[in-house]
């Protein structure tokens, strides 16, 4: 098992929550399926045994996220950060998941660093950076869901996982490896899934509350992009789609409902690479994704002051959309070697 070598960090991380009188867990802005499940994994199985839990995310979470049990005791810094600061200050023990740096919660960045409180980390990003005191950080896993499991049955066994706990870690893995058909090629996800279920995870519904909850206009906007906005480079083995303020508007957008489309393209054979661009008032919000070995955090760390994973990573370029689509181009001739190869 993944946790076996760290048998004196799962007694550090007890003893740490066994001295705390407030413990927050918190995640990164925009929070995805990852995050809001580890969050609410997390919070539900450390609740259940007594431990002084408080989630606090950044900001809100997308719709096909919200149905999940515990979203409404969630604080939002964006929208009460009265109570998100106070959280914060006040905590003894920050527990912080899918993540690797403060940056990464935006704003409330600065009150993170501001706190007193010891910072435990719980991620499955590359190189976290160096304000955490305690940290499991794995870049094997599916997922930060999957490490909350790991560390959750290490420290406290197999009764810990409450069906509400089991629901929203294994939406975590689901959500992190596109229904396991991507990063879940160690067995271990599968049986953590199977463990997960047998805590009575409803898989079918789980998966319609997800995956068949979106709006028609969101399916509209879906249909749009490929057929207007997609743009397609075989020779460079890769393709973006482009969505400008006005697209977004027309199909009455709402908080997630462009989640997915960067991994649309991926489907036409021989495409490795694709990103998703769009247009925000100051930015415009960049998602890239890859097949096999083309590090798209290298991408995101050079040219969008982003990062992320080697398949999945993001970032902001500052430049309008149009500029953006250009220099995309030049991006690709730099890269032709390594797309090609
Ligand atoms: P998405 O494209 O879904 O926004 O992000 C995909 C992944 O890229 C996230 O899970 C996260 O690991 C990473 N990511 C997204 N945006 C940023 C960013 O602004 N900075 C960094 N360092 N990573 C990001
Ligand atoms: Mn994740």
């Amino acid at each position: 098992m993944l946790l076996k070598s760290e048998t004196n960090k799962i007694n550090e991380f007890k003893q740490i929550l066994d001295a705390s009188q407030s413990i927050v867990i918190t995640t990164h802005h925009n929070p995805d399926g990852d995050a809001v499940g580890s969050v609410l994994g997390l919070y539900h199985a450390l609740k259940t045994i007594g431990y002084p839990v408080i989630a606090v995310t950044p900001n809100g979470f997308p719709e096909f996220l919200s149905w999940m049990s515990g979203c409404d005791q969630v604080i939002r810094y964006s929208e009460n950060k009265k109570a998100a600061v106070a959280a914060i200050l006040e905590a003894d023990t920050i527990i912080c998941l899918d993540f690797n740096g403060f940056k990464r919660t935006e704003e409330m960045g600065d009150v993170l660093s501001q706190s007193k409180a010891r910072k435990i980390l719980i991620d499955h990003h590359p190189f976290p950076e160096d304000q955490f005191d305690l940290q499991f950080s794995f870049t094997k896993v599916s997922s930060t869901a999957e490490l909350v499991f790991e560390v959750l049955v290490s420290s406290f066994g197999n009764d810990v996982f409450t069906t509400d706990s089991a629901i929203c870690l294994f939406v975590g893995i689901m959500t992190d490896t596109g229904s396991f058909s991507y990063g879940c090629s160690r067995g271990r996800t599968f049986q953590i899934a199977g463990e997960l279920i047998s805590k009575g995870v409803d898989v079918e519904r789980v998966q319609g509350l997800v995956y068949n909850n979106f709006s028609a206009d969101r399916m509209r906007l879906m249909g749009f992009s490929l057929n207007e906005k997609m743009k397609v480079f075989p020779e460079y083995k890769a393709a973006f789609i482009s969505l400008t303020r006005e697209d977004i508007k027309r199909f009455n957008h709402k908080m997630g409902d462009t989640e997915g489309f960067v991994n649309l393209p991926l489907s036409i054979k021989g495409i490795v690479f694709s990103v998703l661009f769009v247009e925000h008032e100051t930015f415009v919000k960049v998602s890239l994704r890859s097949r096999g070995s083309f590090p798209v955090n290298a991408v995101s760390q050079k040219y969008y002051n982003g990062g992320g994973h080697t398949n999945a990573a993001g970032g902001k370029a500052f430049m309008s959309l149009a500029e953006a689509e250009n220099n995309f181009e030049t991006i690709l001739k730099a890269y032709s070697a390594e797309l090609n190869g």
